[in-house]
């Protein structure tokens, strides 16, 4: 089956039972993962004071 890697955006054609489905290889599977877990990790991240700090609000 043709798939659209979802990482780097390559078509590429790939078996049905493909393990990394619906990336085009290991890699850009790995890759998504660590984008993905970068981002639950920032999201996820405690608020810190200065995150709210805005010097012009206090004008
Ligand atoms: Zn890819």
């Amino acid at each position: 089956m043709k798939i659209r890697c979802p990482a780097c955006d390559k078509q590429a054609e790939v078996p049905d039972d493909f393990r990394w489905r619906p990336f085009c290889s290991r890699r850009c599977k790995l890759a998504d993962l660590g984008a993905w877990l970068d981002e639950a990790y920032r999201l996820s991240r405690p608020l810190r004071a200065d995150d709210l700090e805005d010097d012009d609000l206090l004008i």
